[in-house]
């Protein structure tokens, strides 16, 4: 590995000479706001808002797309970069409606987290805002171009991780905005509804369609494994008065910040009325709830009967594609090496 020697708002670094110079700072806390970088991404250079000052360098440069080198010396909070980074901001709020008051995506946008962070207040100096284009046609996640900045992350996840390619930017100019190839609406397009646009999305432009009514910091995130299938994609589980109202993909190496549609939108399922969440023992035709010590009981009860009776391949079990491998691999364990019988299936087999 190859490694170079620079500074950074005079903190001299070492890394590799293969990083950039965001990279380079994230390495060493030193973070820097960008509105369109991705670290599985490639580098797209749109939003411009990670511009640092390199000396020796007469114009601002963006971080997310400029390599280190051996003496560099970065600056990522001068008066300049500051003016830059709100005259950006102050572009983009141009194009953009007054509206986070009541938009779902407030408390949880980098674009207004950014505006307050520079002081950069909504002017629309223009009183141009682009027309209200919203594509409610898919049945889990609804597009509005008002709120779009054109990052561009939604259009490389979709093609590099998702690799479906469903949406890319249309039109030219001012009246650019994120479509399908046909302009026909999302649900006519190959998109298959796994939302991972909508979890890269900045601001409100992607959001679910079904969004329980939470502001971020009400929730409490719970990390857990997706139900759905033996893949393992770790979720956040987002909870609010006991119930659950929303998941987000958690980054790790199991599905690196990505889901299906199953894992992103069908959790309504959790909280439902129909759910079992007790045991149910049936006498006389009747279930009625019992405590889960009870259950176990007469699971043993009936286990060491019929194991004194008949043996051990009088019992089969039956495992499921709702449960982790882990759970499954506990349960060939508990059949094959406490009961002592090989009758161990799985219902994706039936
Ligand atoms: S997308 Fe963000 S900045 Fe725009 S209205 Fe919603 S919260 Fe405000
Ligand atoms: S939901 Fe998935 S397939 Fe559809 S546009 Fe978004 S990333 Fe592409
Ligand atoms: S919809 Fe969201 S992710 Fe896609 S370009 Fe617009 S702001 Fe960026």
């Amino acid at each position: 590995m190859k490694t170079v020697k620079l500074t950074i708002d005079n903190k001299e670094i070492e890394v590799d000479s293969s990083l950039t110079v965001m990279q380079a700072a994230n390495s060493v806390g030193i973070k820097i706001p960008n509105l369109c970088y991705d670290e599985r991404l490639d580098i797209f250079g749109a939003c411009r808002m990670c511009v640092v000052e390199i000396e020796g360098s007469k114009k601002l440069q963006t971080s997310c797309s400029t390599k280190v080198r051996d003496g560099m010396v970065v600056h990522t909070k001068t008066e300049k970069v500051i003016q830059a980074r709100r005259e950006i901001l102050r572009l983009l709020l141009d194009n953009h409606p007054n509206d986070c008051l009541t938009c779902e995506k407030a408390g949880d946008c980098l674009l207004q987290d950014y505006a307050y962070e520079y002081d950069v207040k909504f002017r629309n100096h223009t009183g141009k805002i682009r027309d209200r284009y919203i594509d409610d046609s898919n049945p889990f996640y609804v597009y509005d171009a008002q709120k779009c900045i054109l990052c561009g992350l939604c259009v490389r996840v979709c093609s590099r991780l998702q690799v479906t390619g469903a949406i890319d930017f249309v039109n030219r100019g001012f009246d650019t905005i994120i479509g399908t190839p046909f302009n026909d609406g999302l649900i006519n397009s190959d998109c298959v509804s796994c939302g991972n646009c909508v979890s890269v999305c900045p601001t409100g432009a992607l959001m679910p369609k079904s969004k329980e009514k939470f502001r971020t910091w009400e929730v409490e995130k719970v990390k857990t494994t997706c139900t759905f299938c033996g893949v393992g994609c770790q979720i956040n589980l987002l909870t609010k008065d006991d119930k659950v109202v929303g998941v987000e993909p958690v980054k790790n190496a199991v599905n690196e910040g990505l889901l299906c549609v199953k894992g992103k939108f069908s959790f309504n399922f959790i909280n439902h009325p129909d759910r079992l969440n007790a045991p149910l023992l049936k006498e006389d035709g009747v279930f009625k709830e019992i405590s889960w010590d009870r259950a176990y009981e007469i699971i043993k009860e009936k286990v060491d009967k019929y194991m004194a009776e008949n043996g051990p391949d009088s019992f089969a079990g039956l495992s499921s594609a709702r449960c982790t491998n882990e759970e499954n691999y506990l349960f060939q364990k508990l059949f094959r090496a406490v009961l002592k019988t090989n009758n161990i299936d799985h219902c994706a087999r039936l």
